[in-house]
């Protein structure tokens, strides 16, 4: 399988932004089932350039994470990035993992921190164990054999009390420890993504690729719980679009669709080098925003340049972007699509 740093160097040199999905392993029979039968083939019928899969907080799901990354490059010939913590593990039960990975074929990490089990007071590093993701980029370097990719944050990593300049300070050192690709939290805002590239690429000089996580909102409770455990904030625009909405699920879903759409539409007139969905193993709502984004694979520009934001998401969305200009490494794929 190939590795992923090649994947965004040859759809750089291609003009094509890399479509990427996150999924997470099932936590019951039935659940399993409707991801194998019916969500795979849906997503892989976009042809994703490569689905990631989670690794459970606490590290759950260690073998769970692997056999399913090994599923989706087996059966469904998509390359596949198995998510990889530092929760629940010594350094040598992570290095016999990092082993057993690679003789499975499994050539993509995501290398993280990981967060505890709901429940529990932050984060404790296992006795013998690492205390940051750049310790586990660097052991998957020394092992071998992957392309490593990292977690950004936009707006800061929630625990980080120094600040978010301090923080994107640590993102950097994880990227001089080895790591190909960042790919960041959700945001709802661009103004954050952008001004986390600019000073990645300006200040810190950063060069691999700033990847958008991008997520799908399907009810206004999912995002409220996802925005308080990332720390990410909601614009108060979107805040009272979902307020209007309250508890009608398919006008919420309905409005995520079209607010994700304007969302990457702005990222991609931008030059992001792809979109990582975050798809909470739902394929409806990404097949949606992909179709209105005319890049589900070998579609035409226009449909990016074409779309037409609401004034909900406009507002929420484009706060800055209107009178950015790209810097030259964001040149490289404007309007173009995978
Ligand atoms: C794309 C993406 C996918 C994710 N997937 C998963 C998943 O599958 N499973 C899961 O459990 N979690 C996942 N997470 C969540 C992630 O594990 C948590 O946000 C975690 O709290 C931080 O992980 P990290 O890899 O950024 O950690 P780190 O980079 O280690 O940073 C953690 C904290 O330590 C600080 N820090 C870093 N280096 C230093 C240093 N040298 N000295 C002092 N402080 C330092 C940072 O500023 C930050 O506050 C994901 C996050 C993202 C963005």
């Amino acid at each position: 399988m190939r590795f992923i740093r090649d994947i965004y160097a040859s759809a750089k040199a291609n003009g094509r932004p890399v479509v990427s999905f996150e999924l997470f392993t099932p936590k019951t029979p039935e659940g399993e089932r409707t991801l194998a039968q019916k969500t795979l083939p849906t997503l892989a019928a976009l042809e994703p350039a490569y689905c990631s899969v989670t690794y459970g907080a606490g590290g759950s799901t260690r073998q769970k994470t692997i056999d399913l990354v090994q599923s989706i490059q087996v059966n469904f010939g998509v390359p596949g990035m198995a998510h990889l913590t530092c929760i629940g593990a010594t350094r040598d039960q992570i290095h016999a993992l990092l082993l057993e990975a690679r003789q499975r074929g499994i050539c993509n990490l995501l290398a993280l921190r990981g967060d505890p089990p709901a429940g529990t007071a932050g984060f404790t590093p296992e006795p013998g164990g690492f205390r940051f993701a750049y310790e586990l980029v660097e052991l998957a370097r020394n092992v071998g054999g992957f392309s490593v990719g990292v977690a950004g944050f936009p707006e800061g990593h929630i625990e980080c009390r120094e600040g978010k300049h301090v923080d994107w300070q640590r993102l950097k050192e994880k990227i001089d420890r080895g790591a190909d690709f960042v790919i960041t939290q959700l945001f709802f805002d661009n103004s954050f993504f952008y001004e986390f590239r600019d000073h990645l690429i300006r200040h810190l000089h950063v060069n691999v690729p700033i990847v958008p996580g991008i997520i799908t909102i399907l009810n206004a409770s999912q995002i409220r719980k996802f925005t308080a455990l990332s720390g990410a904030s909601i614009p108060q625009t979107l805040i009272d679009k979902l307020h209007e909405l309250g508890d009608n699920d398919e006008a919420v879903a309905e409005f995520g669709v079209e607010f994700a759409t304007q969302q990457c539409a702005d990222l991609l007139r931008n030059g992001v080098p792809g979109i990582h969905f975050y798809t909470l193993n739902k394929a409806r709502s990404v097949s949606r925003i992909l179709a209105n984004l005319g890049i589900a694979h070998s579609t035409s520009a226009a449909h990016t340049r074409n779309a037409v934001p609401c004034s909900t998401c406009e507002a929420a969305i484009t706060s800055t972007s209107q009178n950015r200009t790209p810097t030259d490494r964001e040149q490289h794929v404007p309007h173009r699509h995978q």
